[in-house]
C-alpha cells in the first residue's frame, strides 16, 4: 500500500491529526521546526483547536501560515465564564474564515469542582452547538465526567447526522452505541495506549471503523511509552497501531480509514 499520496492541495501524509494545541505556550520554544518534524513524520495535516476567542485567532494565525494546518473556533466548558452572545458573535466571523473547518472544542466538563457552573457551561455549549449549525460546520465535543448531559445535549439540539466528534472518547461502549446510532464520530489519542484504557479499548472494539479518527491532544495526553511528556503529532503511529491491534487490522488500513474520515468530517478538499 501506497504510504502517501497527493490530493489538490498536495498534502502528503499517512495520518491526519484532528485535535491538537500547537497554538499552546509548551511549542514556544520550538513550534515550527515541530511542525515540520510532524510532516517529516507522516502527518498530513492536523486542526488546531481553540479554547476561547484568543485561542481560535492563534489557531486561525497557525493555519494561515501552514497549507496542512486548520483550525477549529469554539469557547471550552473550562473557558464558559467567557461565554456571552457578544463572544459567541465573535467566534461567528472566525467561521466566516476558508481554514475554520469546525467549532470547538467545546462540550461539557465535571471533572474540576471550581470550573464553570454547570448550568453555564450548558448555556455556552449549546450557543457553540448553534454556531455549527447555523454555518454548516461540524462540532469537536469534549466530554469530560458528563456523558449524559453531553449526549442529551446533543440530542435535544439535534445536531446532524456526522456533525459531532467526540475527542479523546472515555464513554463506555454502552454509550457509544447511540452515539453511533445518531451517526456522530469519535476520535482517540494517548489515552488509548494507557494501562488503565479498558473502557476506551472496549468502546474502540465496538465503533465502526467509518466512525473513528486519530488525535493528539497534543501537548497533552501522550501515548505510552512517551506517557507525561510533551505529546506531538509524530506521537500518533503509536495510537494507530494500538488501534490495528484492537481492530485486528494492518496499522496502514488504519491510516487510511482515519485519514479519509477526518478529511470527510472536516471538509478537506
Ligand atoms: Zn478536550
Ligand atoms: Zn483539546
Amino acid at each position: 500500500m501506497e504510504n502517501t499520496h497527493t490530493s489538490e492541495n498536495n498534502i502528503q501524509g499517512r495520518f491526519f491529526d484532528t485535535h491538537a494545541h500547537y497554538n499552546d505556550s509548551a511549542f514556544d520554544g520550538d513550534r515550527e521546526e515541530m511542525i515540520e518534524s510532524c510532516r517529516a513524520a507522516g502527518m498530513k495535516g492536523a486542526v488546531n483547536c481553540g479554547t476561547d476567542y484568543g485561542t481560535s485567532l492563534e489557531c486561525v494565525a497557525l493555519a494561515e501560515k501552514h497549507d496542512f494546518l486548520y483550525a477549529a473556533a469554539g469557547i471550552h466548558p473550562e473557558e464558559a465564564l467567557k461565554y456571552s452572545p457578544a463572544a459567541i458573535d465573535r467566534i461567528r466571523e472566525l467561521l466566516k474564515h476558508p481554514k475554520v473547518v469546525a467549532v470547538g472544542e467545546t462540550g461539557l466538563d465535571y471533572y474540576y469542582e471550581d470550573s464553570a457552573p454547570r448550568e453555564i457551561q450548558k448555556e455556552n455549549f449549546i450557543a457553540n452547538i448553534t454556531l455549527a449549525k447555523e454555518s454548516g460546520k461540524p462540532v469537536i465535543v469534549h466530554d469530560r465526567e458528563a456523558h449524559a448531559d453531553t449526549l442529551e445535549i446533543l440530542k435535544q439540539e439535534k445536531v446532524p447526522e456526522g456533525r459531532a466528534v467526540f475527542h479523546c472518547y472515555s464513554g463506555s461502549a454502552e454509550m457509544a452505541k447511540e452515539i453511533i446510532s445518531h451517526g456522530w464520530f469519535f476520535s482517540f489519542g494517548g489515552a488509548l495506549t494507557f494501562k488503565n484504557a479498558r473502557r476506551a479499548v472496549e468502546a474502540a472494539a465496538a465503533i465502526p471503523l467509518e466512525l473513528l479518527m486519530l488525535e493528539t491532544d497534543c501537548p497533552y495526553m501522550a501515548p505510552v511509552p512517551l506517557r507525561g511528556q510533551r505529546n506531538t503529532s509524530a506521537n500518533i503511529p503509536l495510537v494507530a497501531e494500538k488501534l490495528a491491534e484492537i481492530k485486528g487490522l494492518g496499522v496502514d488500513k488504519i491510516f487510511e480509514a482515519t485519514t479519509a474520515n477526518a478529511l470527510l468530517f472536516f471538509n478537506i478538499k
